[in-house]
């Protein structure tokens, strides 16, 4: 198992070339499961391993989603560590109230394809990325990110205290709202009423064509996208920003989902772990990682919530790799990397001087976290304050000294209130922009 890839891809499908032997196992709506007990209705979106389809439950009448893994060998392995993982997470929360998804039950369906070991998850809404873009990257309020948090380190305080489980790739597209952003996409809010049997004139559609379909459909609206920023940019129609969207009223409860990665904290198998926008120091550095890897990406986790934008967007450069450019990254926002961590782990010698400089990149600008909330993202001093009080500790670079996710639910940070939705947000001065130059910094190649 590797570690997976950013959120990038997630608006694209999962492509048709996959659709074989060894690989997805192509469904139709009304197809069967389990001898007639689940029933698809329609596809719910897809990974790296498997495909997910809202799926009814005709033993229980309810919804469900139903993740089919692809059936090459090492996908089935996967999916048989991801079952061992969530069993455990579902026996050890009998009611169901850790905030993190449960597993129902599993089985094998023998297809074309092979077979695939199939996972029957409770049913959820959208993830916190597509929340992310449905705000139009704006950033939540902060009162909506403080309860979202919680959700978080109460699912993450459940799997690391109780049951020794590291996520090792938690970011926003794995955290799922409890409810779907829009009501009518709800099975039971919609008053949708089951598909029991295949609907006829399927019988050939098949995901393929589905895949075909889409993907002609995804090529023209990309067309109408490129001729209207083309207008735009002449000054034409079409220049008019999108008003703000309202999350009020948005249920934002959460479940940290995906385990596909996951491990024993005493039983760990990969050394590189994490989504490379979410990855601690410790896992590049190659020092070692535990729980507290996971409390990084949560921190960054909560910046993106409150900023709409990742926080660390590492890349390559002359003379220096994304590795090297995502260390300077985090020492221009918390300051330099004590010596002892930036030279202690295996691959300490490929990025750092005896020093513990970086050998190739010079010259950082510090841009400290709460400046940088109110410079960039117009946050209150205030707010800025507080919300970077809660974050920083997080940030640490010693991972032993991180809040663990018991300790964060205590923060005061998580139990105030913001009187306003819409804060009173402080106009930069110039002072302050000039901070912004930092990207203006030469990276110098060796
Ligand atoms: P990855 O490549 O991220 O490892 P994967 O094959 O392990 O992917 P998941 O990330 O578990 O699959 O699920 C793929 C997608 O299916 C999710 O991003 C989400 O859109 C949808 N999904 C998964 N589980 C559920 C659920 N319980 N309810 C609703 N949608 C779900
Ligand atoms: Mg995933």
């Amino acid at each position: 198992m590797s570690c997976s890839s950013s959120s990038a891809s997630e608006d694209e499908d999962e492509g048709i070339d996959s659709y074989r032997k060894g690989g997805y196992h192509a469904v139709r709506v009304g197809d069967s499961f389990a001898g007639g007990r689940y029933i698809a209705q329609r596809k719910l979106g897809w990974g790296q391993f498997s495909t997910v389809w809202l799926a009814y439950d005709t033993r229980s009448s309810r919804y469900v989603a139903l993740k089919i893994q692809k059936s090459a060998p090492q996908f089935a392995q996967a999916a048989l560590h991801e079952i061992e993982i969530l069993s455990a997470i579902a026996d050890g929360d009998a009611s169901n109230s850790k905030y993190v998804i449960r597993l129902v039950d599993h089985f094998k369906h023998a297809g074309p394809n092979g077979q695939h070991l199939c996972m029957v998850l409770e049913f959820l809404g959208d993830s916190l990325l597509r929340l992310i873009k449905y705000n139009r990257y704006k950033g939540l309020e902060l009162n909506k990110v403080r309860e979202i948090c919680k959700c978080i380190l109460t699912g993450l305080d459940y799997l690391h205290r109780e049951l020794g489980i590291i996520h090792t790739d938690l970011k926003p597209e794995n955290i799922l709202l409890c409810s779907t952003i829009n009501p009518s996409k709800d099975p039971v809010k919609s008053g949708m009423t089951p598909i029991l049997e295949r609907p006829e004139g399927n019988l050939n559609g098949g995901a393929a064509i589905n895949l075909v379909e889409k993907k002609l459909k995804q090529r023209a609206r990309r067309a109408v996208a490129r001729i209207s920023e083309r207008r735009a940019s002449m000054g034409g129609v079409g220049t008019t920003p999108k008003p703000d969207r309202s999350l009020d009223g948005i249920d934002v409860r959460c479940k940290v989902v995906d385990f596909g990665n996951a491990c024993w904290s005493d039983k760990q198998f990969a050394e590189e772990i994490q989504t490379r926008q979410y990855r601690a120091p410790e896992v590049i550095l190659r020092s070692g990682y535990s729980f507290s890897a996971d409390m990084w990406s949560f921190a960054c986790t909560a910046v993106e919530l409150a900023t709409g934008e990742m926080l660390f967007t590492p890349k390559e450069g002359q003379g220096y790799s994304d590795d090297e450019d995502h260390l300077a990254l985090m020492m221009e926002l918390l300051g330099k990397m004590p010596r002892k961590i930036a030279t202690g782990g295996a691959r300490s010698k490929d990025y750092f001087d005896r020093y513990g400089d970086l050998k190739r990149i010079r010259r950082l600008k510090y841009w400290p976290l709460d400046r940088l909330l109110v410079d960039k993202y117009k946050f209150s001093e205030t707010d800025a304050k507080k919300f970077a009080e809660f974050l920083c500790p997080l940030f640490d670079f010693e991972p032993e000294k991180r809040p663990t996710a018991q300790q964060c639910l205590q923060h005061p940070w998580l139990n105030m209130d913001n009187p306003t939705k819409n804060e009173v947000k402080s106009e930069p001065t110039i002072d302050k922009v000039s901070v912004g130059m930092r990207n203006l910094q030469i990276k110098v190649g060796k």
